[in-house]
């Protein structure tokens, strides 16, 4: 096969990746990408989107069933059923959709694509190994984007009933009870979406409480929402392995208890890790941020011509993080003046219900040194989240005391997701609290609670 030789080679197609290949490809920079599996990585084949696909069957799964036991809202239907196999068709007719989407976009932007495992043999040259055999490619520079894989516990390895992330999204049927090992976003969102499927769930987290990367104000009423779905949730506990004749989960509970739960599968979403091996790191000379490869603010590595972006690189693993960084280095290969000077990074949970959260929170803003103001404004004032049954919640805004300098939003409750953007916004461009509060925002719109949490932080709230 011929060498292949390019002014620019990605080695990953994810968010990261193709992102950086479509950028500099649209910027007119010679550009190959390598992707071993399918375009669009963990996020658009078994990430982001199918999860998020799936949430919606369960939501709307669950919506049926309420109105059969006769709602409030005066709708009654008949017993919903489900056929999963079904459901995963239409998520797998997304996905399919979307990464079919990027390799149009890839071509357009005139990048060449080649399937198959890179292995680097020195800093400027890789070999992959494709379907019809080993293709050399050398280039100028190159961005690593090889993305994260699901940690493995070592005295529970996946396989059988111990599944992660990956295979929980494309089941047959929902089993008829779930034990999930670890309360992060990932965990959380997949054992609600199985609890409203039918599945007897129950939560297993070393930590003290749910969600631990985010505070206690904000999760409870996710905690709340998992109660009345009937999900056990069993915090300072530890999975110990599968149970005797390898049926069920044995846990260690917080009073040093041991209990085997119930559970045809066990779901393990202890965290993710950065993809650091297989693909010929040692022959680079690249520093090491604990288990990340180690970037500055223009995502150079510590080796000459060598960029790594996306999940590789670090917390937050998150694809519009991945995507940024992506779109930055391909302009700064093609020569702008780029840096990554961003305030924010908005992060979402999917659970029931959603969480958001961008910048600081309260306790977090005091940490820093600052003296701050702060408060929320609850969706039960909110006409807009009555008129959605969505009343739980709040949003709240951190700024500082003497400027106003908004320094943090969270929000949790029902589609709260879609409020992020303008939280982010309001970060990025540099708002106060009185930026906020002189901003229109619509009715009847849950972004009202936004404008009247900054009110109220002002000390003078009209709805509450
Ligand atoms: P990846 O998407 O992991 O892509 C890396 C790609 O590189 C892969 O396709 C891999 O096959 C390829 N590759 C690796 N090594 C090689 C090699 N040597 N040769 C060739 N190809 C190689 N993030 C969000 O922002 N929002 C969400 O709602 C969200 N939900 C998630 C839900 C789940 C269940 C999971 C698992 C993740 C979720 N994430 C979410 C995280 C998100 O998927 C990642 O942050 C994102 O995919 C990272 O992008 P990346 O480009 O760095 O890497
Ligand atoms: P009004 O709400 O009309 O209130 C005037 C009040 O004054 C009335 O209660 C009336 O009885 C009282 N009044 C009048 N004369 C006298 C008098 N002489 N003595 C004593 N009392 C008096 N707007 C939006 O922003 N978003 C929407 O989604 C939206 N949807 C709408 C849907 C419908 C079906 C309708 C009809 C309107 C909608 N609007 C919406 C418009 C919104 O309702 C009005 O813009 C808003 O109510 C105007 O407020 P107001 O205080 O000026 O007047």
């Amino acid at each position: 096969m011929q060498d292949i030789t390019s002014k620019l080679l990605v080695i990953g197609a994810g968010p990261g990746g193709y992102v950086a290949a479509i950028r500099a490809g649209q910027l007119g920079l010679d550009t190959v990408i390598v992707e071993a599996q399918y375009n669009g990585g963990t996020c658009l084949n078994v990430g982001c989107i199918p999860s998020k696909a799936m949430i919606h069957a369960a939501d709307e799964f669950e919506k049926a069933a309420h109105f059969a036991n006769g709602a409030a809202i005066g709708i009654s239907a008949a017993k919903p059923k489900l056929d999963l196999v079904k459901t995963v068709e239409w998520k797998d007719g997304i996905v399919k959709r979307l990464t079919t989407g990027v390799g149009g976009l890839l071509k357009k932007a005139k990048v060449k694509h080649v399937k198959g495992w890179a292995k680097f043999i020195d800093g400027k040259t890789v070999e992959v190994n494709t379907d019809d055999g080993a293709q050399i490619i050398r280039a100028e520079t190159v961005i690593i984007a090889t993305g994260s894989v699901p940690v493995e516990l070592p005295f529970m390895p996946f396989g059988g009933d111990v599944i992660s992330s990956t295979e929980a999204l494309s089941l047959s049927a929902p089993p008829k009870s779930l034990a999930v090992v670890g309360a992060g976003y990932i965990g959380l969102e997949l054992g609600i979406a199985f609890a409203k499927l039918g599945s007897k769930v129950a939560i297993v987290e070393a930590l003290d409480r749910i969600l631990p990367l985010y505070d206690n104000e904000l999760t409870r009423p996710v905690a709340k929402r998992l109660k009345a779905l009937g999900v056990e949730t069993y915090l300072g506990a530890k999975a110990k392995g599968l149970g005797k004749g390898g049926k069920g989960l044995l846990i260690e509970t917080a009073d040093d208890k041991e209990e085997t739960l119930a559970a045809d599968k066990v779901l393990v979403t202890v965290g993710r890790k950065p993809l650091t091996e297989g693909w010929g790191r040692e022959e680079l000379v690249l520093n090491m941020n604990g288990r990340h490869i180690k970037i500055d603010d223009q995502c150079r590595t510590s080796m000459a011509g060598v960029y790594a972006i996306g999940d590789v690189t670090g917390e937050p693993m998150l694809a519009h993080r991945a995507m940024a960084q992506g779109e930055m280095v391909a302009e700064i290969i093609a020569g702008h003046p780029r840096r990554w000077d961003k305030k924010a990074i908005a992060a979402v949970c999917f659970t029931d219900p959603e969480i958001v959260s961008v910048g600081l929170s309260p306790e977090e803003a005091k940490a820093e040194g600052n003296e701050v103001k702060t408060q929320l404004f609850p969706f039960s004032a909110n006409g807009r989240a009555m008129t959605m049954e969505g009343e739980d919640g709040f949003i709240r805004v951190t700024a500082r005391a003497d400027n106003h300098l908004i320094l943090g939003v969270q929000a949790v409750g029902k589609g709260v997701a879609e409020l992020s953007a303008s939280f982010a916004l309001a970060m990025e461009m540099g708002a106060r609290l009185e930026d906020i509060a002189g901003t229109i925002h619509a009715h009847p719109t849950q972004s009202e609670a936004f404008h009247e949490a900054s009110l109220r932080t002002l000390g003078h709230a009209l709805h509450i």
